[in-house]
């Protein structure tokens, strides 16, 4: 594997931490350490954003069509590496082999999308309120930004917000997930090479957040965070940002309802609901977490569904034809276990899986249980795990109403094939993104995030640069 690099990525130069500390970075297949990365702190922290800061007073002054160049090389410099960049996501993260290379062809699609956007960031003239006066507006990059990200996309997640804000002219410090650092430093590393000036990403590795978050967020040099991780910790950083009034982009934890009515195409809804819900084990934030299925198909709906996850292939990701890699940590797997027990517990039935895998390690039977009620914690909380909980309702009303009894607002979905019901449930879902008859939806080119406690801001789209950008009103007088 020639992408892996075991040094942090500050001012383009590869260094260990100042106190020399490293930690291990394991497979969650074999639970085997793959690599040692420094253990990073402040002054390491500072170190990244200081260079940031020295590159954006050149950076800043590129004209878009440079910054796009850059950013194309980066883009094809990515895709030519997709299967070394695969497997290592799939060795970091436990993602299944085909999903790793899908990860890579849909992170470095923000690349190219922002490359093209990052030339089309017109102000305005306004037509203005004097004769004497000419009023307009014109964009400018926020500046220095930070960038903290999960293990779950360990490179879709950060070119979600390194790509536009490169584009825009800001440089950046990325901290990526304790457990996917080494796809972060390949990425960083392709970087390098397509020709990207040193100090205009960063890379911090460490193993806890916390002390590299806080430089980050305190640092009035840093002018926008941009996370995406779980809502507990994003309302931390949201109050760390406030005493700088630090502009924030926060894509943060979904309890994604996946409604099927009576007069779904179930074939449609099935396979849309295998997609939603076992990608990456489950380990999305728009992974479907309630699976709500009207009564009059509630049967033969939850019969072809647990027939369908009951024959999915578990095992090591790096195998091709596995479907269901490990769970990333013990911790993910107790959260699993512990929302089933209870399920059960409180009466709902098993279909399929719900037991450890036979495999071991980190591997569970991806599971689909009957007869879940909004009593149970699996109703509430993000499982983040090959759990597939069924749930019933009547009508329309009590779907809508059952769907949006949450805190969250990220992704939802439904199957239905009547057009006015389409329409009217579409606007009902409380959620920033809605699928009509898809159960994967995202990509480049419209907006991702979401409403309540799943965020604020949208990546992706031409909305996704905007979050890297100020707009400056200027008035020229005395015409
Ligand atoms: P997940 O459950 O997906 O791991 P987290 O919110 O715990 O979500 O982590 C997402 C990212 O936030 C990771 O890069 C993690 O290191 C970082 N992180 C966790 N806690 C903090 C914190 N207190 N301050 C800053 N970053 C943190």
């Amino acid at each position: 594997m020639t992408l892996i690099r075991d040094k942090a990525f500050i001012g383009g130069d590869w260094v260990d931490s100042e106190s020399g500390k490293t930690y291990p970075v394991f497979d969650p297949a074999y639970t085997n350490i793959i690599a040692h990365v420094p253990e990073m702190g402040e002054s390491d922290t500072q170190a990244a954003i200081d260079a940031a800061q020295k590159a954006f007073g050149s950076w800043r002054t590129t004209t878009a069509k440079q910054r796009s160049e850059k950013l194309m090389n980066w883009f094809n410099l990515i895709m030519e590496n997709q299967s070394d960049l695969a497997a290592l996501i799939t060795q970091e993260s436990g993602k299944p082999l085909a999903e790793s290379i899908g990860e890579v062809g849909y992170g470095a699609s923000f690349i190219q999308w922002f490359a093209e956007e990052g030339k089309r960031t017109y102000g305005d003239v306004i037509p203005t309120t004097a004769i004497d006066r000419r009023l307009q507006t014109i964009k400018q990059p926020v500046g220095v930004c930070a960038a903290i990200t999960p293990w779950n996309f360990p490179i879709a997640m950060i070119t979600r917000k390194v790509a536009p804000a490169l584009a825009a002219g800001c440089t950046i410090v990325v901290k990526p997930a304790e457990a996917t650092p080494l796809s972060a430093l390949a990425l960083a590393s392709l970087a390098q090479e397509a020709g990207i000036p040193d100090g205009v990403i960063n890379v911090v590795t460490a193993s806890h957040g916390a002390e590299v978050g806080k430089v980050l967020c305190n640092s009035a040099d840093v002018r926008k965070l941009s996370f995406t991780g779980s809502t507990a910790v994003g309302k931390t950083l949201i109050k760390q940002c406030a005493d700088t009034v630090k502009r924030v982009s926060m894509e943060l934890g979904g309890n994604a309802p996946f409604i099927v009515f009576d007069d779904a195409d179930i074939d449609a809804a099935v396979e849309g609901a295998l997609a939603s819900k076992f990608r990456n084990a489950g380990q999305t934030c728009v992974c479907a977490n309630r699976i709500l299925v009207q009564s009059g198909i509630y049967d033969a709906f939850a019969e072809k569904f647990a027939n369908a996850v009951s024959n999915l292939k578990v095992g090591a990701g790096l195998e091709p034809r596995n479907q269901i890699g490990p769970l990333i940590n013990r911790s993910a797997l107790d959260k699993v276990e512990s929302h089933i027990r209870d399920a059960l517990v409180l009466g709902a039935r098993r279909l399929t899986g719900g037991a450890s895998h036979s495999l071991g390690g980190l591997f569970y039977q991806p599971t689909v249980l009957a007869d879940v009620t909004p009593a149970m914690r699996i109703a509430s909380e993000e499982t983040f795990g090959p759990v597939a909980p069924l749930f019933r309702f009547e009508d329309e009303a009590q779907a809508v109403a059952m769907a949006n009894d949450t805190e969250y607002g990220l992704a939802a979905y439904f199957y239905s094939r009547d057009i006015q019901r389409c329409l009217r449930v579409s606007e009902a879902l409380e959620y920033g993104m809605v699928g009509v008859n898809e159960g994967v939806i995202s990509n480049e080119v419209a907006p991702f995030g979401g409403v309540k406690a799943s965020g604020l801001g949208r990546e992706g789209s031409r909305q996704g640069i905007e979050e890297y950008l100020e707009t400056k009103y200027v008035c020229f007088g005395g015409l």
